[in-house]
C-alpha cells in the first residue's frame, strides 16, 4: 500500500512540474510570487539559505573555525582524499537542511530546478575549468524504486544542460546495498561504502576529468570511495560538487 502511495506521490509531483509555470512559483516554499524567475526560488527563501563563507578548507570546502591557521581542516590534514577538491556552496543546517530533506524524502523531484542554479553558480565561481564528464553519485536500484528518483542525477542533468558539459548516468553504478550513512560514525561510514561502486566500461572514463555530484558532504566517505573507484577505472582527476556541507562542529 505504501509503495503504491509513493508511486502516486511521484506521479502527482511530476504532473505538478508539468503544469507549474516556468516563472512565478517558488519551488521551495511553493508560494506564488510574480518576481520569481526560472530559478524558482523566492527572495525570502533565498535569504534563508546559509551560504558557506569565510575561510574554507581548500580540499573539502568545509568552513574553518575562526583563527584556524592552516588552509585545511583537521580531517584533510590527517588523510589524503582521492578527489582533488570539493565545492559546496551551502551549509547543511537549518533551512538548507529542511529544503534538501523536502527534496529527497518529500518526493518533490521538481525542486532540482530551485537547487540546480545554486550549484551552477558555485561551479562558475570555482577555479575548476577542465571537466570532461559530469557523473552523479549513484543510488542502489532498490533506493531509486523507493524514492522514485536519484536526487543527484536530476541536479546533474540540470548542471550539464546549463554548463554544456556531457553527462554520464549509465557507466557508474552502486552495486552494494549500503546502510543509511547518517546513523553511522566516520569509521563505520568508510566501511559501509567500501566496494559499493562499480564502473561498467572503463573506456568511458579513461583519462577524463570527472565532476562527481552529490547532495550532501558529511565526512566525505561516499565521494571518496566513488573517486577511488573512478580513478581505478582510469579517470584522470575527480572533483566533487555537493549542494551542502555539514560544518565540522556538527559531526
Ligand atoms: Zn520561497
Ligand atoms: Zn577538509
Amino acid at each position: 500500500m505504501n509503495k503504491f502511495k509513493d508511486v502516486l506521490k511521484v506521479f502527482f509531483n511530476t504532473i505538478l512540474e508539468l503544469i507549474y509555470p516556468e516563472k512565478g512559483i517558488c519551488f521551495i516554499c511553493e508560494e506564488y510570487d510574480a518576481v520569481v524567475d526560472e530559478t524558482h526560488i523566492c527572495k525570502k527563501c533565498f535569504n534563508e539559505l546559509t551560504f558557506v563563507k569565510g575561510n574554507i578548507c581548500t580540499i573539502c570546502g568545509k568552513p574553518l573555525e575562526l583563527g584556524y591557521l592552516p588552509d585545511r581542516c583537521p580531517d584533510c590534514i590527517r588523510l589524503n582524499h582521492y578527489f582533488e577538491k570539493v565545492i559546496s556552496p551551502l551549509e547543511y543546517t537549518g533551512f538548507v537542511k529542511k529544503a534538501i530533506y523536502k527534496y529527497k524524502y518529500g518526493k518533490k523531484a521538481y525542486m532540482y530546478k530551485a537547487l540546480g542554479p545554486i550549484l551552477v553558480q558555485a561551479f562558475k565561481e570555482s577555479d575548476i575549468n577542465d571537466i570532461d564528464i559530469i557523473v552523479p553519485v549513484p543510488l542502489h536500484k532498490s533506493k531509486i524504486a523507493y524514492r522514485g528518483f536519484n536526487q543527484s542525477e536530476l541536479l546533474c542533468r540540470y548542471i550539464s544542460k546549463i554548463l554544456k558539459i556531457p553527462l554520464d548516468i549509465k557507466n557508474f553504478k552502486r552495486v552494494k546495498k549500503t546502510e543509511v550513512q547518517n546513523k553511522l560514525d566516520k569509521r563505520e561510514r568508510i566501511k559501509n561504502v567500501k566496494n559499493a561502486f562499480k564502473v561498467v566500461n572503463n573506456d568511458v572514463f579513461k583519462n577524463k576529468n570527472i565532476l562527481l555530484v552529490d547532495d550532501i558532504y558529511t565526512t566525505g566517505a561516499t565521494v571518496d570511495e566513488c573517486s577511488k573507484t573512478l580513478l581505478k577505472a582510469g579517470a584522470n582527476k575527480v572533483y566533487v560538487l555537493t549542494l551542502a556541507t555539514v560544518p565540522i562542529r556538527y559531526f
